[in-house]
């Protein structure tokens, strides 16, 4: 048995007035496996642990199954949970670990046979008389997915189940768990601030971002039609290129997107998504270009529809089997605040009595969590150079992925050409319009 999950405008405040979920609505259908992706603090074991019934539900409404669930019991929503630290009880072993929550729920029942089958599925029968001390991270995450399955449970909630592990395990273990909810069939919620991880588990991934959702869809659609800078920077590596332009549409010319420096000067005929930018004449916005819409190449091999501007070389990333390179275009990259480094706060002396007390402290760090702006732009585009780089990228304002073969140096100026077939185009409150968002109905059709 699988079940549908839904919220409808669920918003949760743990101080008064401090949303840290807001007017959240997701229909999760039955058997889907949906993650739940963002940075951390942004609400996801919130909403986790509103659905599991282990935290009040403010405003809105829980749904399971199409029927109201708010104020049902924990144990009877015949959910389980998954922890990112492991939580099994230490003088237990595997074997009592698992069936423990079968001893609860059925008490005159031997959960032997449950446990063994459950320990077959997941490869674990040689664990199961050890204590969790005796256990390495990755079996320890094994038995406490062991003791979630063991219940049958209709939904599976899982907040961060892999982050406690290494990278290999953590590879190994979420091909393990997509198979194994796929058998199972069951629904599943999984909680990651890893964007890796939720691109590749989901068959949809909900972005949050400061308590509040700014798109749902399915991996594909969400890397190539983000609905705003946020999930646009958020989703993909290397990070979208993010820079501050000026759309320029004289009535007698091309149209341009100024890029401080350089222009990309948009071809003609002008499709329909680069029509719908006339409007922003004159205005500044942010261009996207992720870094297959970049490459290295001379403007004689220009495409139908590349255009060539010039990067210097300014640090090569060497990966192996592919390069990336920082280049300097003389444009502005445009900031998104959640996703930058944050600068190394200047030491505090804190004396006791001046810390205020918990509550505040709180109140504070709530409120830096509060969904701000999307973008920072801060100062209006002019042609100067900025010369200082933000916080927290390296020198650079635009990142192409290329091969080996290459030999760049730093200090090279190279040609490159843009794909403006994959353009993308925000406006000043991040938000995307190009790809147009929804174009207007054809009237003529
Ligand atoms: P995430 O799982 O995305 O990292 P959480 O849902 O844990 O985020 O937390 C969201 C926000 O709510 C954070 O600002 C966190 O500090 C705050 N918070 C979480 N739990 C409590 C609590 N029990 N009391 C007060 N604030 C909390
Ligand atoms: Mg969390």
């Amino acid at each position: 048995m699988t079940r549908a999950i839904s919220l409808h405008d669920v918003s949760k405040s743990y101080i008064r007035g401090n949303r840290v979920v807001s007017g959240l609505s997701l229909d999760i259908e039955p058997g889907e496996f949906l993650v739940l992706l963002g940075p951390s603090g942004c609400g996801k074991s919130t909403v986790l642990r509103m659905i599991a019934g282990l935290e009040e539900i403010d405003e809105g409404e829980l749904l399971l199954d199409g029927e109201w669930a708010n104020d049902l019991l924990p144990a009877d929503r015949r959910i389980a949970m998954v922890f990112q630290n492991f939580a099994l009880y230490p003088s237990m072993t595997s074997r009592d670990n698992i069936g423990f929550p079968l001893r609860i729920e059925a008490p005159g029942e031997d959960p032997r046979s449950r446990v063994d089958a459950t320990a077959r599925m997941l490869g674990i029968e040689d664990l199961l008389d050890r204590f969790p001390a005796q256990l390495s991270g990755g079996e320890r995450q094994r038995v406490a997915m062991g003791r979630a399955i063991a219940r049958h449970p209709t939904a599976f909630l899982m907040d961060e189940p892999l982050s406690n592990l290494d990278a290999k395990l953590r590879n190994h273990l979420r091909a393990e768990i997509s198979g194994l909810t796929r058998k199972l069939g069951v629904t599943t919620v999984y909680v990651t601030h890893d964007q890796a991880e939720a691109m590749s588990l989901g068959d949809r991934v909900a972005v949050l971002r400061g308590g509040v959702l700014q798109q749902v869809g399915t991996p594909r659609s969400v890397y190539s039609l983000p609905r705003n800078v946020f999930v646009a920077a958020f989703i993909g590596i290397p990070r979208i290129n993010l820079l501050r332009g000026v759309v320029r549409a004289p009535l007698d010319g091309a149209m341009t997107i100024s890029l401080g420096k350089q222009y990309l000067r948009l071809p003609e005929p002008l499709c329909l998504d680069h029509q719908l930018l006339r409007v922003q004449q004159g205005r500044e916005v942010i261009v996207g270009l992720r870094s297959e819409a970049v490459r290295i190449a001379e403007p004689a091999s220009a495409r139908p529809g590349e255009v060539h501007i010039t990067g210097l070389v300014e640090h090569v990333e060497f990966q192996g089997h592919e390069v990336l390179v920082h280049f300097n275009t003389g444009s502005r990259p445009a900031l998104v605040p959640d996703l930058e480094a944050p600068r190394p706060a200047p030491p505090v002396r804190r004396r006791r009595r001046d810390s205020g007390s918990v509550l505040e402290r709180l109140r504070h760090r709530a409120g830096t969590l509060r969904a701000g702006p999307v973008v920072a732009l801060e100062r209006p585009a002019d042609d100067a150079l900025d010369p200082a780089p933000p916080e927290g990228r390296l020198p650079g304002d635009l990142i192409v992925r290329t091969t080996p073969d290459f030999d760049l140096r730093h200090g090279m100026h190279v040609p490159l050409l843009v794909d403006l077939a994959h353009l993308f185009v925000f406006d000043q409150h991040g938000d995307r319009i190009c790809p147009a968002p929804a174009r207007l109905p054809d009237l003529e059709e």
